[in-house]
């Protein structure tokens, strides 16, 4: 079955491929011609998710699903959030969104945070939404160069690694992202 993700995130496209590649063929915006760029301004992730999987519903009468993620940190109220990508600014620049969160909590002790997914699905026309979350904390400096966005400022619990010294097939093992579509997967099949 052929699945559109809405999204033109190459890195993410990427990772999801890796996650559901093999059962369905998951198919990015970009490999379908579609170049257009899906406004995110819900207030939630939720409601984004939801958005931009109905965009393309409407668009294409295909089955496809969407995500929205938020970094999600204890001591600045749950901010960056549902703002994330935008967080310095609209340039949606990842080495100023990072440091715009490395000078909030500057020496803050708590420094707990997660990472929260909401995928939504639209199956003939039918709407669900799954969430995945991994809970972690915020490193005091940048460590590793793999992944995007966040991923050299997040130390998932339980590990002394941030995403970014991780490879694809380790993250999405136990990431918000992986949660999120595993249900997603779970739901499907
Ligand atoms: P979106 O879900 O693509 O809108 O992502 C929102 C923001 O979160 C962007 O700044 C992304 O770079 C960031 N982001 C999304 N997923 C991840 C991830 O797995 N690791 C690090 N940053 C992420």
């Amino acid at each position: 079955m052929r699945l559109v993700f809405a999204t033109h995130n190459a890195g993410k496209l990427r990772e999801v491929k890796e996650l559901i590649g093999h059962k369905y063929e998951v198919i990015g915006l970009s490999e379908l011609g579609d170049h257009e760029d899906i406004p995110e301004n819900e207030p939630t992730l939720e409601g984004n998710a939801l958005f931009k999987a109905r965009t393309i519903w409407n668009k294409y009468g295909i089955a496809c699903f969407s995500d929205d993620t938020g970094l999600e940190v204890d001591a600045l109220g749950g901010a960056p959030g549902v703002i994330s990508a935008r967080y310095a600014g609209e340039a949606k620049d990842p080495q100023a969104n990072m440091d715009k969160v490395l000078s909030a909590l500057d020496s803050a002790k708590k420094r707990s945070a997660q990472f929260r997914t909401a995928v939504a699905l639209i199956l003939d026309g039918k709407e669900f939404v799954f969430e995945g979350i991994v809970r972690g904390h915020i490193a005091t400096e940048r460590q590793g160069n793999k992944g995007f966005g966040y991923d050299p400022i997040f130390i998932p619990d339980g590990y002394d690694r941030s995403f970014a010294q991780m490879d694809n097939a380790e993250k999405n093992s136990m990431s918000h992202r992986g949660r999120a579509i595993a249900k997603l997967v779970d739901f499907l099949v």
